[in-house]
């Protein structure tokens, strides 16, 4: 049986891991305490002798395939991205809401709508802790889901504060560990591709403490980012911006920095490459297609959120938030049909597909 040894061989000494800590996370649930995250976010041997070798971090590893068919299958995963049931425009009713958020608050309204209603006792998402740094939280009330919105910049502190090593991962699946501490049962999970997909892999399984999660939230991802201050330095000469003056960013087809005074500079994804995450650029999920719903900004106009149902439980929370906590664009306002809007997210989601093949080709 393979286990955490050859996670190591085949997925860590190759650069695949991408740190979504469902390895660890397992792990940890069942209390031997073998596997630990390190200070850069790897997860490692804490004790090697209290591994049982049960090979269960091997299976749940999204870089690993053998457990890939089951987990389409248990889906309904359809090519060419995923099962879709319905494409929408929407945004949050409260405008609050809307200003913190990254984009329409999507996201955010339909989490305090499942909390209002009960069907949550909480949800794990991802909040500022710093300078473009995010870490997961576990949120239980309105106000803790408000202040995990968007994808901000916090500036406030001045620029002394800014590490070597900042990074937009928020590795959510280590949040599970509170959540079960905290007696919660029913929690609803906000992740990148990733670690959607290491949750489903827990599910086939059948394992601890994946059955607590009821609700998957999916944000599309071109990819998370890690850099010092030279990439820093590089990144504002590229926008031509102060980072003193940014008040948030946002990644649609491109890098988007929304500045104080309002000023919006844009940089193209491809120039980016320099401080994508280096697992990211093996990655070919773009539209979290293993989530119950997945979330973008982009197809939708400035203000919105493009949303994907795509199993009938996600398909059912988001018509309830309707008219309550969330708002669908008016058919007579919109720029684009919505076959239109999933022309763009396909062709991006190739692009993601195709540059992934080729980097795995020349790299792997
Ligand atoms: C790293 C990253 C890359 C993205 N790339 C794209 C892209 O290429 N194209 C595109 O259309 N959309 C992309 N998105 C999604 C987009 O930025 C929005 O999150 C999405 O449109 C939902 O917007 P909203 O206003 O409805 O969400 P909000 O109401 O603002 O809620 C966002 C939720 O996401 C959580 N969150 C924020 N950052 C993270 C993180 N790093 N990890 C886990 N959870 C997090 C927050 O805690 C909050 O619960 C990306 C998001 C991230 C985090
Ligand atoms: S105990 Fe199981 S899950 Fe933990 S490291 Fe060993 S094989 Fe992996
Ligand atoms: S489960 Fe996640 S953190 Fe663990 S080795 Fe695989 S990619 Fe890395
Ligand atoms: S591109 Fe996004 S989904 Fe893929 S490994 Fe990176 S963070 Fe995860």
């Amino acid at each position: 049986m393979k286990s955490f040894i050859h996670l190591i061989e085949e997925v860590q000494k190759k650069g695949l891991c991408h740190h979504c800590g469902g390895c660890v996370t397992f792990c940890t649930a069942i209390n031997y305490g073998a596997l630990e995250i390190d200070e850069h976010g790897l997860p490692r041997f804490a004790d090697q002798n209290k591994c049982i070798e049960c090979g269960l971090c091997y299976s749940i590893c999204p870089e690993i395939d053998e457990l890939e068919q089951e987990t389409k299958k248990k889906i309904g995963w359809k090519p060419p991205i995923g099962n879709v049931l319905e494409t929408h425009i929407a945004r949050a009713t409260d405008g609050f809401t809307r200003t913190k958020a990254t984009d329409g608050g999507v996201v955010t309204g339909l989490l305090m709508h499942l909390l209002e209603r009960g069907h949550i006792d909480g949800a794990i998402v991802a909040r500022q802790a710093g300078p473009f740094n995010r870490e997961p939280c576990l949120a239980v009330t309105r106000d803790e889901l408000i202040d995990a919105a968007g994808f901000h910049f916090e500036t406030s502190h001045g620029m002394k504060h800014f590490s070597h090593d900042y990074s937009t991962f928020a590795p959510s699946v280590q949040e599970f560990r509170p959540m079960l501490q905290k007696g919660l049962r029913r929690v609803a999970m906000v992740g990148t591709p990733c670690q959607i997909k290491a949750l489903r892999r827990m599910e086939v399984l059948g394992i601890v403490p994946s059955d607590v999660i009821k609700y998957r939230f999916g944000l599309f991802c071109s990819g998370n980012f890690t850099f010092g201050d030279a990439e820093r330095d590089k990144l504002s000469e590229l926008g031509n911006f102060k980072w003193s003056d940014i008040k948030k960013v946002n990644v649609k087809q491109q890098l988007m920095i929304h500045l104080t005074h309002g000023d919006v500079k844009t940089i193209d994804l491809a120039r980016l490459d320099f401080m994508k995450r280096y697992a990211c650029h093996f990655c070919k999920d773009y539209s979290a297609e293993y989530a119950d719903i997945s979330f973008g900004g982009i197809g939708a106009e400035e203000g919105w959120t493009t949303v994907i149902t795509r199993t009938p439980l996600g398909r059912a929370i988001f018509a309830d938030a309707i008219n309550t906590t969330l708002e669908l664009y008016k058919k007579e306002d919109k720029p684009r049909t919505l076959l239109e809007i999933m022309d763009i997210i396909k062709k991006a989601s190739s692009k993601k597909q195709k540059s992934a093949e080729e980097y795995r080709s020349q790299h792997v």
